[in-house]
C-alpha cells in the first residue's frame, strides 16, 4: 500500500479497492463508507423520527462499527433514542471477553447497554445446552433471535438493527438458494421485514451494502472497540464454503460481489410480490412470542433439552 495514493487528495491510500482500480486515504475512505451506509439507510428508510433504534451488539467488529456509526449520525437528534442490546449465551472463553469489549465501546459512547443473558432467561448457558444436545450453533442462533426479539420489544425499540454486512448478505443469498428456501430469501435485504406482526420489532441491516473487510478497517483506524476472537463452536460446514468460494471468484474476478448484490437487488421487491402470502404469522401456544408454527422453535428445542 505504500506507494498507493489517494484517488481524490493525493495522500497515502489506506485500502486499495481492485474492482475500482483506485486508492483512499483514511479520510476519504471513511467519508464513503459513512456515506454508502446512509444511503443504504435512506433508499431503504430505515429510520424514522421518533424511532428508538436498539443495536444488536456482540462485540464483533460489525456489531460495534453499527452502534458507533448509529451514535455518530442520530446520537444528537432529540427524536431518536438508541441502545444497545447483548446476548450473553454462556460461551466460556469467549462470550464475556467480547462483552467487555461492549461495555468499554457503550460507556466511551454514552448508549445505555443491556445484557441479558441464556443463563438468566432459560435456565442454562450454551456450554451447559451442549452438553445435552450438541447442536450449538442451532441453540445458539434460535434462541438469541428470540431473546433479542423480545428484550427489545420491551425496551420499547421501534427498530432492531443487527451489523449484517455485505459478505453475510451475499453468503445468505447463495445458502438460501442452495436449500432451496424461499421464505428466508425473502427475508434478505436491508430492510428484511415482509410479514408485519405487532410482537415482531422491525429488523434492519444499515451496514448490509459495506464489504466485511472495509468494516474491519473502519474499525481499526477509527479505534472502535472490537473483539476479534473466535468462537470456540465455529465449524465449516456450508457458510464456510459458500465463503470461500465467494472471496474466491472476487479475487480473480473484482467486482462479482457488487454484482451479486446489485442483481439481488433488482429481483427482491418482485420476488416479494409473487410470493406475498406465502408465510402466516401467529403467536406460539406455549410463550406467546410471534412463530409461523404452533410452537415456536424457541420453545420447541428449550423442551428438547428440559424434557
Ligand atoms: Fe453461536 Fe458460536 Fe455458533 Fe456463532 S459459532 S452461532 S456464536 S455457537
Ligand atoms: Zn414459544
Amino acid at each position: 500500500m505504500a506507494d498507493v495514493k489517494c484517488y481524490a487528495c493525493g495522500k497515502p491510500a489506506v485500502i486499495y479497492r481492485k474492482y475500482e482500480g483506485r486508492g483512499w486515504c483514511k479520510e476519504h475512505f471513511s467519508l464513503q463508507l459513512e456515506k454508502k451506509v446512509k444511503m443504504t439507510i435512506r433508499k431503504n428508510r430505515l429510520i424514522k423520527p421518533n424511532d428508538k433504534i436498539c443495536v444488536a451488539v456482540s462485540g464483533g467488529k460489525d456489531s460495534s462499527t453499527l452502534l458507533y456509526l448509529m451514535n455518530k449520525f442520530f446520537g444528537k437528534r432529540p427524536d431518536i433514542e438508541i441502545c444497545a442490546l447483548a446476548v450473553d449465551e454462556g460461551i466460556s472463553g469467549y462470550r464475556s471477553e467480547s462483552i467487555n469489549e461492549v461495555k468499554k465501546l457503550s460507556k466511551r459512547l454514552g448508549v445505555e447497554l443491556v445484557v441479558v443473558s441464556f443463563k438468566k432467561e432459560f435456565g442454562m448457558t450454551l456450554d451447559q445446552i451442549v452438553k445435552k444436545d450438541y447442536r450449538p450453533c442451532t441453540y445458539c442462533g434460535v434462541l438469541r433471535r428470540y431473546l433479542l426479539n423480545k428484550k427489545s420489544r420491551e425496551l420499547g425499540a421501534t427498530k432492531l438493527a443487527t451489523g449484517h454486512n455485505m459478505d453475510d448478505e451475499i453468503q445468505s443469498i447463495f445458502i438460501n438458494n442452495l436449500k432451496g428456501d424461499i421464505n428466508r430469501l425473502l427475508r434478505l435485504g436491508a430492510d428484511p421485514i415482509i410479514v408485519n406482526h405487532p410482537k415482531f420489532v422491525h429488523r434492519i441491516k444499515p451496514l448490509r451494502d459495506v464489504p466485511e473487510k472495509e468494516i474491519a478497517l473502519y474499525a481499526l483506524l477509527h479505534g472502535i472497540n472490537a473483539h476479534f476472537g473466535r468462537c470456540p463452536y465455529v465449524k465449516g460446514g456450508l457458510r464456510f464454503e459458500v465463503r470461500n468460494f465467494l472471496n474466491h471468484i472476487e479475487e480473480k474476478y473484482p467486482g462479482t460481489k457488487y454484482n451479486i448484490v446489485r442483481n439481488f437487488d433488482m429481483l427482491l421487491p418482485a420476488l416479494r410480490n409473487y410470493f406475498k402470502d406465502g408465510e402466516k404469522i401467529r403467536e406460539c401456544s406455549k410463550c406467546g412470542e410471534p412463530t409461523s408454527r404452533e410452537i415456536c422453535k424457541a420453545c420447541e428445542l428449550l423442551k428438547n433439552i428440559k424434557g
